[in-house]
C-alpha cells in the first residue's frame, strides 16, 4: 500500500495495541477513559492532546456499544477535528516575487531532501525556483544541495565553505529578483548545539533578507523529523525563539510509530502544517491531508 498509510498504521497499531480491551457498554466508563488518554499520550500524541480527546470521548455515547471500530472512529473524527485548522499548503503568493522560503531545522531532519522536493513541487505547480545553499557550515550539505538542484536543473547560489550565510542570501535574493524568479527556497544551519551562534546567523539572515524586501522571508519552514518523537516538539520551540517559525513540514512519516507527534504538534502550536515526507524520493512529499492521517493513525 501507500507509504503513508504504511508509515502511519505503524502508529495506529500501537494506538490500537494499548486499546485493546476498552469494549463495554454505550459510555465510556472512567477507567476506560483512563487507559484511552494513556495510550493516546503512549501514541505521542502529547498530554494535551490526549486529554482533549478524553474529554471529548467522555461525553459521546456509543450506540451500538463501545468496540475497537466504534472507538477507532470517534479517536479518528477528534484528531481530523485538530489536524484540520493547520492543514495549509505553501503557496507562491508574493508580490513582488520571489516569494522567499527559509528552510530550518537541526542536522539530519531531513531539510536538505524536503528543500528539493519543495522545488519539484514548484516546478510542477509551473513556478521557477532557485535554491541558495546557506548552510555553509557543513560542505556536504552544499555539496548534496548542489547534486538536487542540477538534477531539477534549477539554479542554485551558493559560497565557499565557511562563508557568510546572510552574503550568500544576498545575492542570491537579488538573482532571483533579476531573473524573476518565483520561488527562492533558502536552506540554513542546522547546528542546534550552538544555539547563540545558530541565532545570530538566522537573525543575520532575516536582517539582510529584511533590508531587500520587508516582507521577506515570506516563510520561515521548519524541517521535523517524526521518528524524534516529542523531541521534535522541543525542536519547535527552540526554533521558534532562534529564528521564528512560520510552518511545519514533517518528514519519515513513512518508517515510524510516531506519528502521533504531528497532534502534538498541531495541538500545542497551531502552526501551519504544510506538507508531509513520506520516503527519500523527490516525489515523496505529500499535501497534508488531516482526515486521511487522522484515520491512518486512529
Ligand atoms: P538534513 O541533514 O536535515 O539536510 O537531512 P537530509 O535531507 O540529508 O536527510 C537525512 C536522511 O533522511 C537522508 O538519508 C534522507 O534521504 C532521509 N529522509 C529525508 N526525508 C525523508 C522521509 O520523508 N522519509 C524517509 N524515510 N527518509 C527521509
Amino acid at each position: 500500500t501507500d507509504r503513508l498509510l504504511g508509515g502511519l498504521r505503524k502508529t495506529s497499531e500501537r494506538l490500537t495495541e494499548n486499546l485493546a480491551g476498552l469494549a463495554g457498554g454505550t459510555r465510556l466508563t472512567d477507567a476506560q477513559l483512563d487507559d484511552l488518554e494513556d495510550a493516546l499520550i503512549l501514541s505521542d500524541l502529547g498530554p494535551r492532546a490526549a486529554s482533549r480527546i478524553r474529554a471529548k470521548l467522555a461525553s459521546a455515547r456509543f450506540e451500538k456499544g463501545v468496540d475497537e471500530a466504534a472507538l477507532a472512529e470517534a479517536v479518528a473524527e477528534e484528531i481530523a477535528a485538530i489536524l484540520r485548522p493547520v492543514a495549509k499548503p505553501l503557496e507562491i503568493v508574493a508580490f513582488p516575487r520571489p516569494q522567499v522560503i527559509l528552510v530550518i531545522g537541526v542536522n539530519g531532519s531531513g531539510k536538505t531532501t524536503t528543500i528539493a522536493k519543495l522545488a519539484h513541487l514548484f516546478q510542477e505547480q509551473d513556478y521557477s525556483v532557485m535554491l541558495a545553499a546557506g548552510d555553509t557550515f557543513r560542505a556536504a550539505a552544499i555539496g548534496q544541495l548542489r547534486v538536487w538542484a542540477d538534477r531539477l536543473g534549477i539554479e542554485i547560489v551558493s559560497g565557499a565553505e565557511g562563508g557568510d550565510p546572510a552574503s550568500i542570501v544576498f545575492d542570491a535574493v537579488k538573482a532571483a529578483t533579476d531573473k524573476g524568479i518565483d520561488a527562492l527556497i533558502v536552506d540554513t544551519a542546522g547546528r542546534l548545539q550552538n544555539k547563540r551562534e545558530l541565532m545570530d546567523e538566522l537573525a543575520k539572515v532575516r536582517r539582510v533578507l529584511g533590508r531587500l524586501n520587508p516582507e521577506a522571508p515570506h516563510d520561515v519552514v521548519l524541517v521535523l523529523d517524526a521518528t524524534n518523537g516529542q523531541n521534535a516538539l522541543q525542536q519547535i520551540e527552540t526554533f521558534k525563539e532562534v529564528a521564528g517559525v512560520s510552518g511545519l513540514i514533517m518528514t519519515k512519516l513513512d518508517g515510524t510509530a510516531r506519528g502521533g507527534v504531528l497532534v502534538a504538534a498541531a495541538e500545542q502550536y497551531g502552526l501551519p502544517i504544510h506538507a508531509i515526507g513520506v520516503g527519500e524520493k523527490i516525489d515523496d512529499l505529500r499535501p497534508f491531508d488531516p482526515d486521511l492521517v487522522a484515520r491512518v493513525i486512529a
